[in-house]
């Protein structure tokens, strides 16, 4: 039974971000005014022997424990709730859902600042803008001062104003450049007024004019506006799917509300931010992982006040609160980084969803190719689709072919016929791209003379070649070595490399297209800031001839020359033992195709292949990703894979191998005491890649057919895990509908 405290003190119920499921109870803070105390403010509380930022749930009368243990609040760091009512509540059921701390859960909602405990100000930061004289001037008046000449181009290159934070990105110095060209009345500061939300002051270009199926997607979704509902908008690549949010989101705007806007990371370019600027005349904020916390800070804040209408962010931006809300859009809804995979792992997507419920908004999704969890959802009625057939604009869809290479000559991953259609393509001055997913020059360096292979030390892994920069690294684990000259085993045999990457693909094309031009794009040849922007402007101003990339290449740049697409290696993604790779492969497959003959001119993707008759690719080839959608989802439903069951997986890692066992075994018996259900419980196995970085890594798969059967057992099992002394020296974490079973 609670305990009165004797003075009838108030208790402070709070979520503190600690890996604990529990909520703490903490005295009232002294002399204050409690009546305005809203739930959500953030607090600091005395915790261990320092302090942690903590957040108010409730304000009770009673604690369960002991009065004279409790502590008591240090101070009230907020007036008001950052967080709305809806959006605590949105965290709470992620929280449940996810069967992840809650204080650890609304930590995540906030930037990092606030979750720091700063106070709350907001920077406003300065734009700048043409003035109509550095409209009228050539930049070639600026020749003797190049960076006041870049600066200047910036801007012309761009309709819209610059923000800081948008030229930071663009160029690290361009504070003094910027400077000089105001004092030449070239650029001036550009005032943002109250018009900002005015209706006629929105729109900035005119849209384009839609054609039927567009205009189709625009009204059911402007319909919905006010009320819930969850939106499927299918189409390929250039269909026009962005001109459909841009037209809806101005209705959403003329009614004064705001819009959040997903996309994958990669996506995230500033040409798609320049689309949006060119468009709406109203301040829109960003909030990706290459800004500094500060700008994303500035992002939240500006949201949560109301001072920006439009948000363009990536996974992370998902929580920031909207005090207008009006719509939520995930484009790409089925690219895999909507998945945080580390710490709470969350699925963006499907809290976005949720988050529409509460806040009784519309979810409009987009992909070229949906997820088979939103189809399935389609086939529900849970999603309503909206389908864009065609490829808008004049534009025609590229032919997909396989070519079988069994048998044939192959120069570093290059067929003959490869080589003479790229010479066809060229020589008409158009481009050619090549998709290889496989970064270095090769994945695999053998001794010829004794069999040995460069490990890593720290994982189940080859170590990759990297020629340019002479080492041997390891993908999974960043590990690396210098490349060596001998074997370190025999001592006397040759080193082959082994297998293909770009590295080796782009030396090969040096030698066999000598006098044309290629860009690599991956990883490694884009590190450096603002790389990948001028290798994408160097290509779209036609000065490349070939294009030479990882996945980096498959979504979001349109190359509107590239005529000719060739996947180099579409096999090594047909072998997985993940049965999540099929439905990734198809993706993948068809957003690479999408690169292809975007303008007038007619696309070609050819395909290598040594599996000519994979039902896969000839499904796909034949009748479409939607063919192989139903496929792959009738596949799943015998099965009874996801969407047809429900999924979570509890992960362990440890240093010896040792631990992992007791720490299963104390987890079975309490599987076995818990589970009144029919979840499945499969494993303990052992990951697909046993040890990484040093720890070796075990698996857990639990499964049912009824998701709330399965979360029943989750909410009773995951805090018992959590207090198990054999917990304390392993680390594990759960992984609800896990997208990666690695
Ligand atoms: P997606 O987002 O599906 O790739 P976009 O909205 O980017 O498609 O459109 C692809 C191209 O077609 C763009 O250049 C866009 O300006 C153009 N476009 C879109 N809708 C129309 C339309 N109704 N009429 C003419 N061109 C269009
Ligand atoms: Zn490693
Ligand atoms: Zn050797």
């Amino acid at each position: 039974m609670a305990k009165l405290h004797p003075s009838n003190e108030l208790i402070f119920r709070v979520a503190i971000p600690v890996p604990v499921y529990r909520l703490f109870d903490y005295l009232a803070p002294d002399n204050v005014e409690l009546d305005n105390v809203k739930p959500g403010v953030r607090l600091e509380v005395p915790f261990g022997l320092g302090k942690k930022i903590a957040f108010l749930l409730e304000i009770a009368g009673h604690s369960e424990l002991d009065a004279s243990k409790l502590k008591r609040v240090v101070r009230i760091l907020d007036h008001k709730p950052l967080l709305s009512a809806k959006d605590l509540r949105l965290l709470l059921w992620a929280s449940d859902y996810y069967h992840h701390p809650l204080g650890e859960v609304i930590s995540a909602a906030f930037p990092a600042g606030l979750r720091q405990g700063k106070p709350v100000a907001v920077q406003t930061e300065k734009h700048y803008a043409l003035t109509d004289l550095g409209k009228a001037t050539d930049s070639v008046q600026l020749q003797r001062t190049p960076k006041q000449k870049s600066v200047l181009e910036k801007f012309q290159s761009c309709p819209a104003c610059l923000s800081e934070a948008e030229l930071s990105i663009w160029n690290d110095n361009w504070r003094t450049a910027v400077k000089q060209l105001i004092a030449k009345q070239l650029l001036q500061i550009e005032v943002s007024d109250a018009s900002v939300n005015r209706p006629e002051a929105l729109v900035r270009d005119n849209a384009l004019q839609c054609n039927p199926p567009q205009q189709s997607a625009i009204d059911a979704v402007c319909e919905s506006l006010g009320q819930f509902g969850v939106f499927l908008l299918e189409g390929v690549t250039g269909s026009g799917k962005t001109e459909v949010y841009l037209q809806i989101i101005r209705t959403v705007l003329e009614r004064g509300q705001q819009v959040l806007v997903l996309v994958p990371e990669i996506t995230l370019t500033p040409q798609l931010e320049d689309r949006f600027r060119r468009r709406f005349a109203v301040n829109i904020a960003l909030s990706h992982s290459k800004l500094t916390g500060k700008q994303r800070q500035t992002a939240w804040l500006q949201m949560q006040q109301g001072e920006c209408s439009i948000l363009l962010g990536t996974r992370s931006a998902l929580f920031t609160p909207l005090k207008n809300p009006g719509l939520i859009i995930l484009d790409e809804e089925h690219d895999a980084s909507f998945k945080q995979q580390e710490g709470f792992r969350f699925s963006a997507r499907d809290i976005a969803v949720v988050r529409g419920k509460l806040l009784h908004i519309p979810v409009l999704l987009g992909s070229a190719t949906p997820s088979l969890e939103s189809l399935h959802n389609v086939d529900k009625q849970r999603y309503q689709l909206l389908h864009l057939p065609d490829r808008a604009g004049s534009a025609i869809e590229p032919v997909l072919q396989l070519l079988d290479i069994r048998n044939k000559r192959i120069q570093e991953g290059l067929s003959e016929a490869l080589i003479e259609e790229m010479h066809r393509t060229l020589a008409k001055n158009e481009q050619v791209l090549l998709f290889l997913n496989r970064r270095g020059f090769a994945p695999t360096l053998i001794c010829h003379g004794c069999g040995w292979v460069a490990r890593c030390q720290r994982c189940d892994a080859n170590l990759v070649i990297h020629f340019d920069e002479e080492c041997l690294r390891c993908h999974h684990c960043g590990k690396e070595e210098r490349l060596m000259k001998q074997c370190p085993a025999c001592k006397t045999g040759e080193l082959t490399p082994l297998g293909l990457g770009t590295e080796r693909v782009e030396k090969v094309l040096a030698e066999l297209f000598a006098d044309k031009i290629t860009v690599r794009l991956d990883r490694d040849s884009t590190q450096r800031k603002g790389s990948l922007e001028t290798y994408l402007l160097q290509i779209n101003q036609g000065k490349v001839d070939i294009i030479l990339g990882t996945q980096m290449l498959a979504k979001g740049h349109h190359f509107p020359n590239v005529t000719l697409v060739a996947i180099l290696d579409v096999d090594s993604g047909l072998f997985s033992i993940d049965f999540h790779a099929a439905e990734k492969l198809a993706q993948m497959i068809v957003q690479v195709s999408g690169r292809a003959g975007r303008a007038e001119k007619p696309g070609k993707v050819i395909m290598q292949t040594r599996q000519p008759e994979h039902p896969l690719l000839t499904t796909l080839i034949k009748e479409g990703y939607r063919s192989f959608a139903k496929t792959a989802l009738a596949e799943r439903k015998d099965a009874l894979l996801p969407p047809f069951s429900y999924q979570a997986l509890l992960r362990v890692q440890a240093s010896d191998v040792d631990t992992p066992p007791l720490f299963f075994q104390a987890v079975a018996a309490l599987v076995q005491k818990l589970n009144t259900g029919h979840t499945q419980v499969l494993g303990p196995v052992s990951a697909p890649m046993a040890r990484r970085a040093g720890l070796y890594r075990y698996q857990l798969l639990f499964q049912n057919t009824r998701r709330q059967e399965l979360h029943v057992l989750l909410e009773v099992l995951i805090p018992e895990i959590a207090k198990l002394k054999q917990a304390k020296k392993v680390r594990w974490s759960l992984d609800v509908d896990p997208v990666d079973l690695y």
